[in-house]
């Protein structure tokens, strides 16, 4: 078997250990990964940190172009890289394809908004005593980031911390997820060949047991960090000094609104509330109906559920694949099993095989139930009826957390008034809270996270603004 070697300043190595990668769907090998020696990783930050002037001194072609690079040959490769994503993460390659599709407009993204990264003059002399002054504002980067990545999108969440490091200067470290680093390490692979410095980036496939030594170095003033409530808020704790981003979880809501479009509304649910097996921290868990159209909007959305295709993730029809492990399918099950001994009803689903869960439907769930107050991370959806417009709003915020929500309403006034209520990073008009475009600021309020991702979004947060004063003009 190949074992992938992993990037340590840019270069390939590999160390005293591997680490193998099983597809979780029929437990066959996706691949190796080389694990870094904790003394390689001392040699990787140490190269990042030698570079960092370098880096914030390289020209904003010179980035631009390297991020262009990435992104037109994640494009040539885009099939290969998403059978290997659907391979280590058990994702259908439906969805594998999106994401890869969506990871080239990343780096593109990225590229763009290098360009357009100047800093901004401004005249002082507004007052008497600033005559013949004038400021120069540009942002520089705080030093190398450390971007800490999860299973679920495992390149273009990885593609969100690196192509917006390269973009303002920064050498950056990724760590990704034990679960899937093969696409990570590809990745790797593609940014060797951009020639951008040496220590400009790693690629370091460090167990978790090893992560914190990472976190805790000095040399890495920035942890950028897309996982778990309970990790990243750790995190925080360990170094309340550093600039923390943190894009952690949530149990996202789709509202359904009397007057919304309840087809439109019932194939959006069903399809994103199960599109990766539910492993997106903005996948619809909970779905808030009006009661007038409760019956109705249930009913189609139990057939909209019923017809998903459930499967081989290999297989391209497939839209509904396993989790990420057996344990993982194992605990949503178990989720569910506690809701329905608490008086829950399932409408449909619920069963497991192996590591994959039927689509489930839950309704009567009783206020407490982890499926509804916890991020279930799987695909249940759990129906919630709502009496008016004022209670529907007031259920989405009844919540530890808030990445997004989604509104199925036509009229105009309900929507401004839900992106002006509703507790969360982001509201969704039309459609389901599972929307995200790469380019957009993306991000939480709540125990969902602090700080933002989008390209621009995370530039900004890598850095700070620096003001230098002319004098004497
Ligand atoms: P996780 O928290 O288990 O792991 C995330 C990363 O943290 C992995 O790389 C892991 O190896 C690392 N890690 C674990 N322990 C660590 C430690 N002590 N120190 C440093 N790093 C450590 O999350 P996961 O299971 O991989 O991903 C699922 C979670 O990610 C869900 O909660 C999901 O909602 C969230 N998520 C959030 C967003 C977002 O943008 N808000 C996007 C995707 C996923």
């Amino acid at each position: 078997m190949d074992v992938r070697p992993f990037w340590l300043a840019g270069e390939p190595a590999t160390g005293e250990d591997e680490l193998t990668v099983t597809n979780p769907h029929d437990g066959r090998v996706a691949g190796a990964a080389a694990v870094p020696t904790s003394e390689q990783v001392e040699r990787a930050v140490a190269a990042a940190h030698a570079v960092r002037r370098q880096a914030a001194g390289l020209s904003l072609h010179a980035r631009a172009e390297a991020l262009a690079h990435v992104s037109r040959r994640l494009a040539e490769r885009a099939e290969e890289v998403a059978r290997l994503i659907s391979a280590e993460n058990g994702k259908p390659i439906l969805w594998a394809r999106g994401e890869v599709a969506r990871a080239v407009s990343t780096f593109r993204f990225a590229a763009e908004e290098t360009r357009r990264f100047g800093g901004t003059a401004q005249r002082l002399d507004t007052e008497p005593a600033a005559e013949g002054r004038l400021a120069y504002v540009s942002r520089q980067p705080y030093g190398p980031v450390l971007a800490v990545t999860p299973f679920n999108f495992p390149l273009n969440l990885v593609a969100h911390k690196v192509a917006p490091a390269i973009a303002v200067g920064a050498p950056v470290i990724v760590k990704p997820a034990p679960a899937t680093p093969l696409s990570a390490l590809l990745l790797g692979e593609i940014l060797a060949e951009t020639g951008l410095p040496a220590g400009m980036f790693s690629v370091l496939p460090v167990p978790n047991d090893r992560a914190g030594a990472l976190v805790d170095d000095p040399c890495l003033p920035v942890v950028s960090f897309t996982g778990s409530g309970p990790v990243g808020h750790a995190i925080r704790e360990r170094v309340p000094h550093k600039h923390v981003t943190l894009e952690l979880g949530g149990n996202a809501a789709a509202v359904v609104l009397a007057d919304a479009d309840l087809d439109h509304a019932a194939a959006r649910v069903a399809l994103f509330g199960n599109y990766q097996a539910g492993q997106s921290c903005i996948a619809v868990q909970r779905v808030i109906v009006e009661r007038p159209v409760l019956a109705e909007f249930t009913r189609l959305l139990v057939a909209a559920v019923e017809a998903l295709a459930v499967g081989d993730p290999a297989d391209d029809k497939t839209q509904v694949g396993p989790l990420v492990s057996e344990e993982a399918a194992r605990r949503v099950a178990d989720w569910v099993a506690e809701a329905v001994a608490a008086g829950a009803t399932v409408l449909t689903g619920g069963e497991r095989d192996g590591a994959t869960l039927a689509p489930t439907v839950l309704a009567d769930v009783p206020a407490g139930a982890k499926v509804l107050a916890e991020e279930v991370f799987g695909p249940v959806l759990v129906l919630q009826p709502a009496g008016s417009v004022d209670e529907a709003f007031a259920a989405v915020n009844d919540s530890r957390y808030g990445l997004q929500a989604g509104v199925f309403t036509k009229d105009v006034a309900t929507a401004f008034r839900a992106g002006k209520e509703l507790e969360v990073g982001g509201v969704i008009i039309g459609d389901v809270p599972s929307y995200r475009a790469d380019q957009m600021p993306y991000g939480g309020v709540k125990e969902s996270g602090t700080g933002r991702e989008g390209l621009r979004s995370a530039m900004e947060d890598y850095t700070y603004e620096k003001v230098m004063v002319l004098t004497g003009l």
